[in-house]
């Protein structure tokens, strides 16, 4: 049996990649502190209750079940937190993937798929990104992830470990089969934000910002379906699996949505008024981050083929309406 640690796994993007893991015949083992995650979403392999600054916590996960591959999904990953909290972001990110790279190194485990963020790119003049584009992050989100990108080049010129970085646009949607979802807690991401507001759970959405360069002045983002996204890391491992070395890839479809078109979509989707006000930006945000790559399709033989706004917001609506965790 090959076994695959997944850290991070009670999370959102984490539990869905276990999902797919098994489904491919791997045997995931979430290794989660459970500070954002949640037990219940562990469905496909054990749960190693631990922090990845516990490096003996880690020895241990590694010397039990000898897993063949790391994905590293745990980090704390909202903007406007890492613009507050900075220590958090480098502490928990940066501190706690070097630990689990030195802890995967010695142990002998040298392929390592990466959870890393187009926010490592930062403002670039709107222009389209791709895996060349130089990187100049704008928040302490996506600087933390950047370092951990370096901490894998260094560790593969030292060491000879072999990196897939993805680096993902907006992630949304759940499995359409209703197993794992989005739940976060405290929620700040648009799409779940939105469909609270929707069926009155949360006040109005706040629209962060109306005065940016864009067509209608809201922020674009490129929002890329979870099933796909865990798709590419499966295809991700295969790829170190056959020894052809680390790679950096975007995962984001091309087409950018600003949040007012956001908003449309999901009025058409759930046949519901959505509730929102305006505000103002939100420190940190990027005007548009937009994915222009097509490496992943050509390299990777990926097809987000669920990634339409339509079939996003239909997954995500479905999930929350029926599913939720409790512990
Ligand atoms: N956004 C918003 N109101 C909210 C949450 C998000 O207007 O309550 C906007 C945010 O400014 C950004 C987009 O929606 O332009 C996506 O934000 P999210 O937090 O979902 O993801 P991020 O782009 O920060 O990774």
């Amino acid at each position: 049996m090959k076994h695959v640690l997944v850290t991070g796994g009670a999370g959102y993007i984490g539990s869905h990649a276990c999902k797919a893991l098994a489904a491919a015949g791997y045997v995931p083992v979430t290794f989660d502190n459970l500070c954002t995650g949640w037990s219940d979403a562990v469905k496909f392999g054990p749960l190693e209750q631990g922090d990845l600054t516990d490096r003996a916590a880690l020895d241990r996960v590694f010397a039990q079940y000898q897993p063949i591959a790391v994905m590293h999904f745990a980090a704390l990953s909202q903007v406007g937190e890492s613009m507050r909290e900075p220590g958090m972001y480098w502490r928990n990110n940066v501190l706690g993937s070097l630990t689990l790279v030195e802890a995967a190194v010695a142990a002998g485990c040298l392929d390592f798929v990466f959870s890393s963020t187009c926010a490592t790119y930062g403002d670039q003049d709107g222009v389209l990104l791709d895996e060349t584009t130089p990187q100049h992050p704008i928040n302490a989100y996506g600087a933390s992830k950047r370092a951990v990108e370096d901490i894998l080049a260094n560790f593969g010129e030292s060491h000879g470990l072999r990196s897939v970085i993805f680096r993902y646009f907006n992630v949304a949607g759940a499995d359409p089969d209703g197993e794992v979802g989005e739940f976060h807690q405290p929620e700040t991401h648009l799409i779940p934000l939105m469909l609270d507001a929707i069926d009155g759970k949360r006040p109005a959405l706040t629209v962060f910002g109306t005065d940016y360069d864009t067509p209608d002045g809201t922020c674009v983002r490129d929002y890329v379906h979870v099933m796909d996204l865990v798709d590419a890391h499966v295809s991700g491992l295969k790829w170190l699996e056959d020894g052809k070395g680390s790679r950096v890839f975007n995962l984001g479809t091309g087409s950018g949505f600003s949040v007012l078109e956001v908003i449309d979509h999901s009025r058409e989707v759930t046949n519901r008024d959505v509730p929102y006000e305006t505000g103002d930006r939100r420190p940190g945000d990027c005007v548009k981050l937009v994915s222009g790559s097509t490496r992943a399709k050509a390299e990777l033989g990926w097809t987000p083929h669920r990634s339409t706004l339509k079939t996003m917001i239909t997954d995500a609506w479905r999930w929350h309406q029926n599913g939720h965790y409790d512990k």
